[in-house]
C-alpha cells in the first residue's frame, strides 16, 4: 500500500460503499431486488473490487455497459447475475452464453439474431426487454406513434427460443430535473408491460429507478432499483438535498508534494505564463495532471487542501504536475499529503462545477496510472 502512495493515489472506501449501500436498500421494501452499476469501471472506482464488495453486500445484480466489463467482471470470480445495458454485436452470444450474462435486447432484429445464435449455440440468452419511453438512446419505442408496433415486436421477442426474457426496464433521461417528465416516462412503461401482461407474458423482474429516481420517486422501484453514481456517494445533480439520503464520498484523491520552493514577486509559473507572483510566494509542486485525469480547466481556479488549509492551483495544471500556493500554509514540506478530491473537504462537485460538468464526469476520467487502494 506504502509503494502504491508514493504519487498521487485514489482511496477507496468500502465502508462508505457499504453505508451508501445500506441506506440506498433501506429506501426501498423489502423484497425489492437491487442492481449496483459497475460500468466505466465502476464510475472510476475499480468495478473487479466494487462488484466482490456489492456482491458481499447482498446485491441482487450488477450492471454493465458491454460484454468486455461483464467478462472481465465474471472472470474475477464474481457469480452475481450480471446485465450488460448496452449494445452487444450478436456474434457474441456465444460468450454471453458461456459467462452466463444477461443481455438487454433493444430491438427485434437484434432479438431474433441473438435467438438463432443461441439455438445454433445449444444455450439459452436470459435478456431484459429495452423500452425507450423517452431517453432516445436504445430500446423498443414506446411512444404514441410506435407503442403498437412495439407490442407486437416485444410480443414475439419474449417468446423466441434460446433466448428467456426475465426482465423489462427503461432508463429515465430528466429524472434529476422534471417530475413530469419522468412520469410521462413513467406511465409509458407501465403501458407496455401491461399490454404484454394482457398478451399473455409476465416479467420476472421490471425496473427503471436510477440514481435519481432511487432517492426521489419511491413509486418507480417495481422490482428493482439501479443505483448508480449514489452508491459513491454522490448526488447525480449537486444541487438535490442532501437530505435525501444520507451518502457518504467513496473515494478520496490524493497526492504528495513533491518539493517546496520559495520565488520572489513577478515571477510567472507553469505553461503560458498565465499567472505571476503578485509578492514572494510558497509554491508546492504537486505530481498530479491532466494525464491524471486532473482537469486542465482546474488551471488558476480549483483549490486542494494540504494540513486542513486550501491552496489555489497557481498556474496551469499540466500533464504531470502541478503548482498550489502554500505561501500561507505553515510548514508545508515534501511527501506532505494534499487532499485534490475529498469527503469532508474539497468536494469532486467544486471541481466538476468549474469544469461545468457533473461529478459523474471527472471520477470516470481518473486514469489507470492513479493506484486504487482500498482501506476500510
Ligand atoms: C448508467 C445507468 C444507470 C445509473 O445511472 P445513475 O445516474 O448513475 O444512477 C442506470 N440505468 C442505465 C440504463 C444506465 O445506463
Amino acid at each position: 500500500m506504502e509503494a502504491q502512495m508514493k504519487r498521487t493515489w485514489a482511496e477507496v472506501s468500502m465502508k462508505r460503499l457499504a453505508h451508501n449501500y445500506h441506506n440506498l436498500r433501506a429506501l426501498t421494501p423489502q423484497g425489492t431486488r437491487y442492481l449496483g452499476l459497475v460500468k466505466a469501471d465502476a464510475y472510476g472506482h475499480g468495478a473487479v473490487p466494487v462488484a466482490k464488495e456489492l456482491e458481499k453486500l447482498g446485491a441482487d445484480y450488477l450492471g454493465v455497459a458491454c460484454i468486455d466489463e461483464a467478462i472481465e467482471v465474471r472472470e474475477a470470480g464474481v457469480k452475481t447475475p450480471i446485465l450488460i445495458l448496452g449494445c452487444t454485436p450478436a456474434e457474441y452470444a456465444e460468450d454471453l452464453i458461456k459467462y452466463d450474462i444477461t443481455q438487454a435486447c433493444y430491438d427485434i432484429d437484434f432479438a431474433r439474431d441473438l435467438s438463432a445464435r443461441a439455438v445454433k449455440a445449444g444455450g439459452t440468452i436470459t435478456v431484459h426487454i429495452q423500452c425507450d419511453t423517452g431517453m432516445t438512446r436504445l430500446g423498443f419505442q414506446c411512444d404514441e406513434g410506435n407503442i403498437d408496433r412495439s407490442e407486437k415486436e416485444i410480443n414475439e421477442a419474449v417468446r423466441l427460443p434460446g433466448l428467456k426474457a426475465e426482465g423489462i426496464f427503461t432508463h429515465f433521461s430528466d429524472s434529476d430535473g422534471s417530475e413530469e417528465y419522468t412520469m410521462m416516462q413513467f406511465n409509458r412503461f407501465l403501458d407496455i408491460i401491461g399490454r404484454v401482461k394482457k398478451g399473455g407474458f409476465e416479467f420476472t423482474i421490471r425496473h427503471c429507478a436510477n440514481s435519481a429516481a432511487t432517492v426521489l420517486y419511491p413509486a418507480t422501484y417495481l422490482d428493482m432499483i439501479r443505483p448508480g453514481i449514489v452508491q459513491f456517494g454522490h448526488f447525480p445533480d449537486m444541487n438535490m438535498d442532501p437530505g435525501l439520503c444520507d451518502l457518504l464520498p467513496v473515494l478520496e484523491l490524493k497526492s504528495r508534494v513533491a518539493t517546496v520552493r520559495t520565488v520572489p514577486a513577478n515571477t510567472p509559473v507553469s505553461y503560458g505564463r498565465t499567472n505571476t507572483t503578485q509578492r514572494e510566494t510558497k509554491l508546492a509542486v504537486i505530481p498530479v495532471g491532466y494525464g491524471d485525469g486532473f482537469c486542465r480547466g482546474f488551471s488558476n481556479k480549483l483549490e486542494v487542501s494540504i494540513h486542513g488549509q486550501h491552496a489555489p492551483i497557481f498556474g496551469r495544471v499540466c500533464m504531470d504536475m502541478c503548482m498550489v500556493d502554500v505561501t500561507d500554509i505553515p510548514d508545508v514540506k515534501e511527501g506532505d499529503t494534499a487532499l485534490l478530491y475529498g469527503v469532508d473537504d474539497v468536494p469532486v462537485e467544486q471541481g466538476a462545477e468549474i469544469m461545468n460538468t457533473i461529478s459523474y464526469e471527472l471520477l470516470c476520467v481518473l486514469a489507470k496510472r492513479i493506484p486504487r487502494v482500498y482501506v476500510d
